[in-house]
């Protein structure tokens, strides 16, 4: 229980570092009326980003027109570009309905296309699509004479149309320049024709959505699709009638769209999110500061620099690993959430084994449970700021219950941040104790494969519509 894990870490703790663990208790506890006072100022942003002038969040229209009937049927490529991997697959969904078929390949983005040119970026890509096509012999079928992909393609972009999208600025600190303002296809487009690869983009495609759509294929109940790994964000339907900023565009008002909020941007005025110092840090030594103020307190690629901050700032005041050799805590994001996951979930050998790997300290029995207490500080305030999102959108949406399909390591492998992510739903939707939770999170079924493969279908699908 979190006060007894409370106690240890303090029992023994040196005066000052007790007043300190206190004081860190104070910035990084979000209560139940903060929740609430939060998630409204949530609803808010979200009708904002809807309207003719738009707001913090860019609630991008993304040209999914409802839901797959599952009578899709065709084969696609599709292209996940994650943060951390880049995985291309062929999605064969067949003429039996709701059944489909996967062939993948995964390999890592090296870290250093997040700062490279363009020409490195599509190029590398444009590689792992041509091996792909090589290794699996696939060769397009005439007349079109390309092999039609779906680009899952994880930022916030402005999009015409299915299959433009121009990125309005980089976030999970990518930072190449040449590519904000432009449309992403034609450069990939360029790379592959370039290498004389006959690949052709149909669909570009946010991983929200792709969860969206794919968990709502095989569950009718799902109504959310999110992503909480490195980034933080969620998909929905709206009726294009309530998006101002759609006009009419010759889609019925009826007419259900995804939406891809992009609401990692929320509160970039600061005005409820409860920012501490060690977040200023972060901002302001990320590529883009100002920017996805609230995805920078929730998502992965933040929570281990909030620990390494936390803990560094400890030492220098001369009250956390004083006799070790800290040169390893001093380097940007060497702590990652796996990391927190580990300190959190594991044994007391797990613990140590982790600083003495990850960091290359050997902390005292009483600094293991600091560090664990301070890991649940930050998680616990990530999980309950997670909530306010879901919640934001339920409420807005007059959702009383569904469910949500959430990917990204951090949900599947935390699962005490699922827990607390639960409780403080519960808070702010006020359900009692003894009813059971009618908005729930769920691992999503697999989006930037069958939820691509799936988008890229409807989309062709009503574009021979149009022409018929
Ligand atoms: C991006 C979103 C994406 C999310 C999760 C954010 O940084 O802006 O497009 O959905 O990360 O990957
Ligand atoms: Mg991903």
């Amino acid at each position: 229980p979190p006060e007894a894990l409370k106690e240890n870490a303090l029992s023994g703790a040196s005066r000052a570092l007790r007043a300190d663990l206190k004081r860190l208790e104070e910035m990084f506890t979000v209560t139940d009326k903060q929740l609430k006072q939060i998630t409204e100022q949530f609803i808010k942003e979200l009708e904002k980003g809807l309207s003719n002038g738009g707001g913090n969040i860019p609630m991008n229209i993304t040209w999914v027109l409802g839901f797959p009937s599952g009578n899709e049927q065709g084969k696609f490529l599709t292209l996940d570009m994650g943060g951390t991997n880049l995985r291309v697959c062929e999605v064969v969904l067949t003429d039996v309905r709701g059944e489909f078929q996967v062939t993948q390949s995964e390999c890592r983005m090296p870290d250093e296309l997040k700062s490279g040119t363009p020409d490195q970026l599509w190029g590398f890509i444009a590689g792992c699509i041509g091996d792909f096509v090589e290794q699996h012999h696939l060769s397009p079928e005439q007349p079109s004479g390309k092999l039609p992909l779906a680009f899952t393609f994880s930022y916030p972009v402005t999009q015409l149309s299915i299959r433009q999208g121009i990125l309005q600025r980089w976030t999970k600190d990518f930072d190449i320049d040449g590519i904000e303002g432009h449309d992403v296809v034609p450069q990939l487009e360029a790379a592959l024709k370039e290498r004389n690869i006959p690949v052709k983009v149909v669909a570009l495609v946010n991983d929200t959505t792709g969860a969206l759509v794919a968990s709502a294929y095989s569950n009718s109940e799902v109504k959310i699709g999110s992503i909480l790994s490195t980034g933080c964000n969620a998909a929905y339907m709206e009726e294009c009638s309530s998006v101002a900023k759609m006009k009419g565009d010759g889609v019925p008002g009826c007419t259900p769209v995804a939406i891809n909020t992009e609401y990692g941007a929320f509160d970039n005025e600061h005005k409820v999110l409860p920012l501490t110092s060690f977040d200023c840090a972060i901002d302001e030594s990320s590529p883009r500061p100002g920017q996805q103020t609230y995805e920078k307190m929730v998502a992965g690629l933040y929570m281990g620099e909030l620990l390494r901050l936390v803990l560094l700032d400890l030492h220098d005041r001369d009250e956390l690993f004083q006799d070790q050799d800290v040169l390893r805590l001093r380097q940007d994001h060497v702590v990652d959430c796996a990391f927190l996951a580990k300190i959190e979930e594991g044994t007391v050998e797990d613990i140590s084994k982790a600083f003495n790997d990850m960091l290359g300290i050997k902390p005292s029995a009483q600094e293991l449970l600091v560090g664990r207490y301070l890991a649940e500080l930050i998680v616990t305030r990530a999980a309950r700021l997670y909530a306010c999102g879901i919640a934001a959108i339920c409420k807005k949406k007059n959702i009383r219950s569904c469910r949500v399909g959430v990917d990204g390591s951090v949900f599947n492998n935390y699962s005490l941040f699922r827990e607390r992510a639960a409780q403080a739903l519960r808070e702010i939707l006020d359900w009692p104790e003894d009813c059971e939770a009618l908005v729930t999170l769920h691992s999503a079924e697999d989006g930037s494969g069958v939820g691509a493969a799936l988008i890229a279908a409807i989309g062709l699908e009503r574009l021979k519509g149009k022409q018929d």
